[in-house]
């Protein structure tokens, strides 16, 4: 043989799905087949003839052409990917084999070529590769725990249980916790992150594999059996806040959230993340105690407002006992004395010294530093207990009062001293509003209001200069004050009382033709058992 390709065979690899070529020891193209054309984009009319190498652009050493040629050389057989250039310009990767054709006495006279195209695969298996790469570092980088679970020993069990009859798992699940566990301890975390390893483990990771029972506490088993619903009735996730535990038996609360992707549930897998929330808790609760003492320190400067009110109210009941005393005595010294009027002088002062007692005692339950308490309250008690309050403060500034209180109302779920404050709160603003304003008229209206669904509706309507056009988005803010010496802190911290009473709160114009500004709250009323 001194042709590399016999006619015979170009007729066979002519009918070859993979590209087939022959080239001489020198490069030139022989044999070139459909496929080739196909491959290449060079029809065989311009390949036949053509170096090879130069045609399909081969770069040698880089390629590591070079190295091909000489294990070819020694094995007569050489097989790798080899990147090419077709006829429109583009690179190709393409799996290629050679074998070495020799003539009757062994000398190598060409090379036969199949090949086939594999870019498609390989930008695939580099798309993988990358996505692999993306989701371990996402894995392994979020500030979450993330764990892989393998699920498969519990489809057995399942499937069992259906078979038996069980139709609704949810319900099954609540009245067999049991099984549940079982569920557990045939769950096996098949990976975590490092995030993982420091929030449940000791610092070993491999000593975390294994069945994820361990984590669970009892009153959060019902998360898991909520996974196996969901997953099963083809829900993508389940997403909760519940409780788990480290491996060292610490339970933390936490936002859990399991998916389950159609690809991992066909794998068996499911993919669970959990942040911590004990740290939030903290937080949360370090604000309320914030939130307490802000209101308390508020209470005391609404103390402080009225403190000339409250001297005068002190004040008077103190005089009426030293005036009574000294009558009593007077009786007394009389050459007759008169028992009659010394017991009743003595009667006034016990009434008066009740009297401080009374309001000393109301102060007192303002300025006390105590926690929230939350009882049923009633509205009206609250509003005529805080216009005592305010009693001599709206004398002062001549302001008349109107209370207009609607019967049978159903109790709030409040606390009552901070409900105190949020209406001597208004009711002082509303005086101060009008004080302020050259209007001779200064009335003040405080109504309760059954409202048709049975919820409670206190407004607190003034005859003032009203709320300036631009500030109503603005008077609970923060800081917020038109005043010279307002701290602005009065109505943020109502709206905080009333909202966590479930309430809510607004100041507007009074909107009946009157000028002036009104005070609008509504609180959710006590379903009353009937
Ligand atoms: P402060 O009383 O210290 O200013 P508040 O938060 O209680 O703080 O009130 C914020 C602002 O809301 C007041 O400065 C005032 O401009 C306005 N405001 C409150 N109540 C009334 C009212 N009844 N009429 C008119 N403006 C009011």
């Amino acid at each position: 043989m001194t042709e590399p390709i016999t006619r015979a065979e170009a007729e066979v690899f002519e009918r070859f799905h993979d590209a087939v070529f022959v080239r001489d020891m020198e490069g030139k193209i022989h044999f070139w087949n459909a496929a080739s054309a196909a491959l290449y984009g060079w029809p065989s009319h311009s390949a036949l003839g053509a170096n090879a190498r130069t045609l399909l652009g081969c770069k040698h050493e880089r390629d590591g052409h070079d190295k091909a040629d000489a294990r070819l050389l020694a094995d007569g057989y050489w097989e790798g990917e080899l990147s090419r250039l077709t006829g429109s310009g583009c690179r190709r990767l393409v799996n290629v084999r050679w074998s070495l054709r020799r003539d009757a006495a062994g000398n190598p006279i060409g090379i036969l070529e199949t090949g086939y195209d594999i870019s498609s695969a390989k930008q695939i298996e580099q798309h993988l590769k990358a996505s692999e790469y993306r989701y371990r570092n996402l894995f392994q980088a979020m500030a979450a725990s993330f764990w892989e679970l393998d699920f498969t020993a519990i489809g057995p069990k399942i499937r069992a249980l259906l078979d038996s009859g069980v139709r609704d798992l949810e319900a099954y699940f609540l009245t067999h916790p049991h099984v549940v566990r079982d569920f557990m301890q045939h769950t096996q975390v098949v990976d975590l992150n490092d995030h993982s390893v420091r929030l449940f483990g000791r610092g070993d990771r491999t000593e975390m594999l294994g069945t994820i029972d361990r984590y669970w506490p009892d009153e959060s088993i019902q998360v898991y059996a909520r996974c196996v619903v969901k997953s099963l009735g083809g829900l993508p996730n389940n997403i909760e806040v519940t409780r788990l535990r480290t491996l060292d038996g610490n339970e933390f609360e936490c936002l859990f959230t399991a998916c389950f992707s159609k690809e991992n549930i066909a794998r068996g897998v499911i993919l669970i993340g959990i942040i911590d929330l004990s740290e939030l808790a903290e937080a949360r609760h370090a604000l309320e105690i914030m939130q307490t003492e802000l209101a308390h320190v508020a209470r005391i400067s609404i103390l402080g407002e009225l403190s000339a009110s409250i001297t005068h109210e002190i004040n008077q009941p103190l005089t009426s006992i030293s005036t009574y005393a000294q009558a009593g005595l007077r009786w007394l010294q009389r050459p007759q004395p008169d028992l009659r009027e010394v017991e009743n002088a003595l009667l006034q002062i016990i009434d008066e010294a009740q009297r401080t007692d009374d309001v000393i005692s109301r102060i007192r339950g303002m300025a006390l530093r105590r926690p929230a308490q939350e009882s049923d309250v009633s509205i009206n008690d609250v509003i005529q207990d805080s216009l005592q309050f305010t009693d001599h403060e709206l004398r002062k500034h001549s302001v008349r009062l109107t209370t207009e209180l609607a019967a049978s109302l159903a109790p709030v779920r409040a606390d009552r001293v901070l409900l105190q404050q949020v209406i001597v709160n208004l009711v002082m603003n509303a005086a101060q509003a009008m004080a302020m304003s050259d209007s001779a008229i200064r009335e003040l209206t405080v109504r309760s209001v059954r409202l048709p669904a049975g919820d409670i509706c206190l407004e607190v309507l003034d005859s003032g200069p009203g709320i300036a056009q631009g500030l109503e988005g603005k008077l609970f803010e923060s800081f917020f004050t038109t005043k010279a010496t307002g701290m602005g802190m009065g109505l943020p911290i109502c709206r905080s009382i009333v909202e966590g009473a479930g309430g809510q709160i607004q100041l507007t114009n009074r909107g009946d033709g009157k000028q002036g500004a009104k005070v609008t709250l509504t609180l959710p009323a006590l379903m009353l058992a009937t």
